[in-house]
């Protein structure tokens, strides 16, 4: 095993629980395989599909999916096939001999496509094993129900002897039992990876505006120039704005929504895929069809509607391994919003919930990571250090004499006033509603006018956090004063809130060093020290990715991932071996591109006498 992993896959190692679903399904066992996004999912069937006789059959909601993974496995070498609805029967009868064989390995299809080939095609190869992807899809409960997926349960009794595998990156218990029962699995082995995921960073910014939000993420581009990610918004309207915005500031951005066209949608995602764009500001219609492993970094411009949304969006970035950022802004406009949508969902009771574990997690102040792995069920005691919590505890100061005045505002407003008219009234300012409902009368204000209404708008948030007010979602969102604030309000209790920190933190040089100790392969004898990356030579090798992928029509990262440029710019091996030796070097690619990068390095070093 370990050698067939080193020779395609180029890799030293399996990841934690690899082996065992290997092992499993080689056995003949049907397996249920629970990991995040970018966990190694894909590996667990692909290569037991190597190792087994026949050919894999492997079910995958989307095309750009299938053509990814396609792409993936035949630049390692690896004969795959994705069926389209193009193949005429000479097509079909061609790929018949190539399965019996034994030359392709692995067919990606749809649902739709399995059933029509049921009684045909499929039943003239030797099946090895069928692996479902995203087996979510099966579930109603799941967050992206497909009716086609429906259908599978056919499987097992069509295929008795072969081995299933499904997997998906849904860890909740519902869509775990639903899935084992609609695929007639129920004996299947449940195997949940960790949904730890240390190279992503993590970070929340709270009671921001667009304007405030735009100018924080062109701080936080600053330190991600030419680095590919991902802009989530929930409304169209805002994709294309803040695309505009990026763009009018020379950012390489454009909008993805599912109001385009489908020709203007797989336009962006390929440009993206192939690094013709750097930002793609997009609704979640974006990313699960996006298999690109070296996304930099992924901006949440609204809060997400649930744990489980925001954790697959994030998993979308750093999928290679190398350290990645995350960004959440939130603030009331968002969770008025997202209130709104659960109630009106068809399942208000859990999204209602959802929507307010998602709110716990932002507004926290312990461990951000602590909180996602207690919420996949997998709890830890340690802090992460790479999350804004670990790295700038919130300080507390005595807020009570700031939460007296807005709760004063509000009780003399008769509860009618929403967040937005509190801090008219306590910065004095003579707005709209102000006028119309004579707030300028009341003994409170003004009173608040040295506070920066930036500063308010934080402080209201918190008092909302910590439970002295409460939104009337269904009231115009008027603020009411809960019984805890009621106690605050005569002075019966104090009030601590959060010192307010603005910048956006810029993460390199604070990333984790752990995740340099994963760069280095087992079998260099440099010492770690000294050992530093050369950057110019990572920059060298980048435009050398790029014309080689632009020469193929591969995108960049099919043909090397960000992770291995790195290890190339820090070991600079100058041999084919040493090539070979690097971590993510396989066999098939160390002959085609050795041949191509190392005359490139050898050059590099000589020029710069390193
Ligand atoms: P998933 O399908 O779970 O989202 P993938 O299968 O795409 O994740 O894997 C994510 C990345 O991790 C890929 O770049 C893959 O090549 C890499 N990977 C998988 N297994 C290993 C391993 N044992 N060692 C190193 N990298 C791995
Ligand atoms: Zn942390």
């Amino acid at each position: 095993m370990e050698s067939i992993l080193k020779r395609y896959f180029g890799y030293d190692s399996f990841r934690p629980f690899q082996r065992e679903i290997i092992e499993n399904i080689m056995h003949g066992h049907s397996s249920l395989v629970l990991m995040p996004t970018g966990g190694g999912k894909s590996l667990c069937y692909q290569l037991p599909a190597l190792m087994m006789k026949g050919t894999a059959i492997v079910i995958s909601p989307l095309i750009s999916l299938m053509r990814d993974q396609v792409r993936q496995l035949r630049s390692n070498g690896v004969q795959a096939v994705a069926l389209n609805s193009s193949e005429d029967d000479l097509d079909m009868m061609i790929l018949q001999r190539e399965c019996q064989d034994g030359h392709v390995k692995l067919i990606f299809l749809s649902p739709e496509r399995l059933m029509s080939e049921l009684p045909r095609f499929l039943r003239t190869i030797n099946i090895s094993l069928i692996a479902v992807d995203e087996a979510h899809c099966i579930s109603q409960w799941g967050h992206d129900f497909r009716p086609e997926y429906s259908q599978l349960g056919i499987l097992r009794e069509k295929f008795p002897n072969v081995p299933i595998v499904a997997l998906t990156a849904t860890a909740d218990k519902v869509t775990r039992y639903d899935i084992l029962n609609q695929l007639n699995i129920p004996d299947a082995e449940v195997f949940i990876g960790s949904f730890d995921r240390p190279n992503l960073s993590l970070d929340v910014r709270r009671g921001m505006d667009a304007y405030e939000k735009r100018m924080a993420i062109l701080h936080f581009l600053s330190s991600h120039q030419d680095e590919p990610g991902i802009i989530y918004c929930l409304s169209k309207k805002n994709t294309e704005s803040v695309a505009a915005f990026l763009q009018a500031h020379h950012v390489d951005a454009v909008a993805y929504h599912a109001g385009l066209s489908l020709l203007e949608r797989n336009r962006a995602q390929e440009d993206f895929l192939n690094d013709k764009v750097q930002v793609v500001c997009a609704t979640i219609a974006f990313g699960m069809g996006i298999n690109k492993g070296n996304v930099r970094f992924v901006i949440h411009y609204n809060l997400p509607k649930s744990i489980e949304n925001y954790y697959q969006e994030i998993g979308r970035a750093g999928r290679d391994g190398s350290p990645a950022d995350t960004l959440l802004f939130y603030n009331v406009a968002d969770i008025i919003q997202l209130t709104r949508f659960a109630q009106m969902s068809g399942q208000s009771e859990i999204n209602m919930e959802r929507l307010s574990r998602m709110r716990e997690y932002a507004e926290a102040n312990v461990c951000r990571r602590r909180i996602l792995l207690n919420y996949f069920g997998q709890e830890t005691a340690n802090n992460c250090h790479n999350c804004d919590i670990c790295q700038h505890p919130p300080h507390l100061f005595d807020g009570t004499k700031f939460v007296q005045m807005a709760l004063s505002a509000i009780v003399r407003a008769n509860q009618m006033i929403s967040m937005h008219t509190c801090i008219d009234i306590l910065c004095g300012i003579p707005s709209e509603e102000v006028g119309k409902y004579q707030y300028f009368k009341l003994k409170t204000f003004g009173v608040g006018r040295d506070v920066p209404i930036k500063d308010w708008k934080d402080y209201m948030l918190q008092m909302l956090q910590r439970g002295f007010v409460e939104v009337m979602y269904d009231q115009h969102n008027h603020l009411r004063i809960t019984e805890l604030g009621r106690q605050v309000l005569y002075g019966e209790r104090t009030a601590m809130l959060a010192v307010i920190r603005r910048e956006v933190q810029s993460p390199k040089g604070k990333r984790k060093p752990a995740t340099q100790k994963e760069l280095l392969p087992g079998l260099w004898n440099f010492s770690k020290q000294g050992l530093e990356e050369d950057k110019e030579l990572f920059e060298v090798l980048r435009k050398l990715r790029l014309r080689i992928a632009q020469q193929k029509g591969e995108p960049p990262f099919v043909i090397m991932s960000d992770k291995v440029l790195h290890q190339l710019a820090t070991y600079k091996p100058t041999n084919m071996q040493a090539f070979g030796n690097v971590n993510g070097i396989g066999e098939f690619k160390c002959a085609t591109y050795g041949p191509i990068f190392l005359p490139v390095i050898i050059q590099h070093i000589s020029e710069s006498g390193a």
